[in-house]
Parts: structure tokens; sequence; C-alpha cells
């Protein structure tokens, strides 16, 4: 086990499945306590489990990032658990697919409910802990979805993430006074259970051939980039997202990309 995350505390929201497994396994394996966040149990005993058996420490809260108190539990736990909160890595997020005409507004409303108000409410969970401590990494997973592209029957998806960036940045200002960072990660599409399940085959197909390198990425590819955000290299860095897409984002035509 490498040590880059000894001694270190951190959340993730999400952090069982897919990009936040990935997270959750990278940050364990650099020797951080981990809690992971998540609305079931099953897929958070697994990961733990795995953890365990790699030499690493970690342990679940069950709740939905959407929740006011919830999240201010998921902070009361993690402090009573392991003393301190040192890093947010706030990942939970859904996707379900549904073009604007068929869009309702309890579609609008739920991705809106996950994606935006759980990252306020997880942040603000967190903040009070950091700033006594006058220590924290926030990483928040968006998109390049809303920031960088657009996506058929994602516009509730993309407004979110778009949403989150603005966020960052004036979060990273609030913050800075009190040596707390706010990054943001954009995976471009990764292979997931969630993309799996709520994207289907067909638009994986059609993603990959998009990418420059010609395959969709892994979670670890998002991980990697969180631990360094949250380590102490980038306590320089604020207030920015990185774009970890395989080229996604670069050609100006299907021409560019064969
Ligand atoms: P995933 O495979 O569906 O996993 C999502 C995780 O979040 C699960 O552990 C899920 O567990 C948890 N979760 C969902 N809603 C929650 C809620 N309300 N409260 C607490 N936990 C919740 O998704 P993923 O593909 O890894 O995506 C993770 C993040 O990356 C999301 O923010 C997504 O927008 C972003 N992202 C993904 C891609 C991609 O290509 N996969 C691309 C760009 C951005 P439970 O269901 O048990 O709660």
């Amino acid at each position: 086990m490498a040590e880059r995350m000894k001694n270190k505390v951190v959340i993730v929201t999400g952090g069982a499945r897919g990009i936040g497994k990935g997270i959750s396994h990278v940050f364990a394996s650099e020797g951080a306590k981990v809690l992971i966040v998540v609305r079931s149990e099953d897929d958070a005993k697994k990961v733990i489990e795995e953890i365990k058996i790699n030499g690493g420490e970690a342990s679940y809260f069950l709740g939905d990032v959407s929740n006011q108190k919830d999240m201010d539990n998921m902070a009361k736990a993690c402090i009573e658990r392991y003393g301190k909160i040192d890093i947010l890595c706030h990942n939970a997020g859904i996707f379900p697919e549904v073009r604007l005409e068929n869009m309702t507004l309890k579609d609008w409303e739920l991705v809106n409910n996950v994606n935006l108000k759980g990252t306020f409410l997880a942040v603000k969970a967190c903040m009070p802990n950091m700033i006594e401590n006058q220590y924290g990494k926030i990483v928040i997973t968006s998109s390049i979805t809303g920031n960088k592209t657009g996506n058929p029957g994602l516009a509730h998806y993309a407004a979110t993430k778009g949403g989150v960036n603005g966020f960052i940045k004036t979060a990273a200002i609030e913050l800075a006074k009190h040596n707390i960072t706010v990054n943001g990660v954009e995976p471009g599409n990764i292979m997931t259970e969630g993309m799996g399940s709520q994207l289907g085959e067909e638009y994986i197909k059609a993603q990959e051939a998009s990418i420059p390198m010609g395959k969709l990425g892994e979670p670890k590819d998002i991980a990697y980039a969180a631990l360094f955000l949250a380590s102490d290299e980038a306590k320089y860095i604020t207030g920015q997202t990185i774009a970890i897409d395989g080229g996604q984002t670069l050609p100006e035509s299907m021409f560019a990309v064969h």
C-alpha cells in the first residue's frame, strides 16, 4: 500500500459503484480512511470487504445526497468514526436519459435534486469541520456534458453539471481563506454500472466511435485525477476542473477522429 493519503479521512458519496468505487479503492490504497455514502448497502459491503482484504480501512453510511438531514448525519458519522473530514469526494449522481419532448417536471426535479442540490448539501454538511480544522479538499464529480458538450436526452443532467462547475468556482473563492480547495473532475464516457443500465449498448458504441483513444475510460482514470486534486501537491489549485475523456472533446469533426 502506498501512503499519499496516510492519516487522511475521505467521504466518497456514491462510492460503491462505478467511478465512486474507483475513487474509494484508490484513496484506500493510498492509506485514507474511507466513508462510503450510498442509499443501498449491498454494493457498499462488497467494496468495503475488497478494501479490507487489500489492507485498507473503510465503512459505509446509508444516506441520500438530496436529503439535508442525511447529509448532516453523514458528516456527523464521519467525525464520530474518524475524528474529522479532510476530503469530500462528492461523486453521487444520476443520468436517466429522456428527450425534452418527453421530459416531465418530475424528471427535471429528480436530476436537479440529486446532482445539484446534492452537491450543495454535501458541501454544506462537511464545511464546518473543514473550517474548524482550517484544512479541506473538496473534489466534485462534474462531467464534460453541460460544460464542454451537449447530449440528446440529457438536458436536465447537462444543466446540473454546468451548475456544478459554477458552484465550484464560487465555493473555491469563499473557502480559500480557510485553506480549503474546491475542484472538479469532468469524466468523459467511463464504463460504469450506471452507464450500462441508464444509457445502454447503442449509446456506448456511438461514444466509442467519437473518442480519439477509441475506447471508454475506466473508473480509476477519474480516481487518480481526484487523488491528485485531493493531495497536498495540489494545495495551490482551486476552482478548477479537469476533463478526463480520452480526447473526446478535442476533434472538430468525426473526420478528425479517424
Ligand atoms: P453509477 O455507476 O450509477 O454509480 C452511482 C453511485 O452513486 C452508486 O453508488 C449509487 O448508489 C450512488 N447514488 C446515486 N444516487 C444517489 C443518491 N441520491 N444519494 C446517494 N448515493 C447515490 O454512476 P457513475 O457512472 O459511476 O457516475 C458517478 C458520477 O460520475 C456521477 O456524478 C455522474 O454524473 C458522473 N459522470 C459519469 C460519467 C460516466 O461516463 N459514467 C460521465 C460523466 C460524469 P445507490 O444507488 O446505492 O445509492
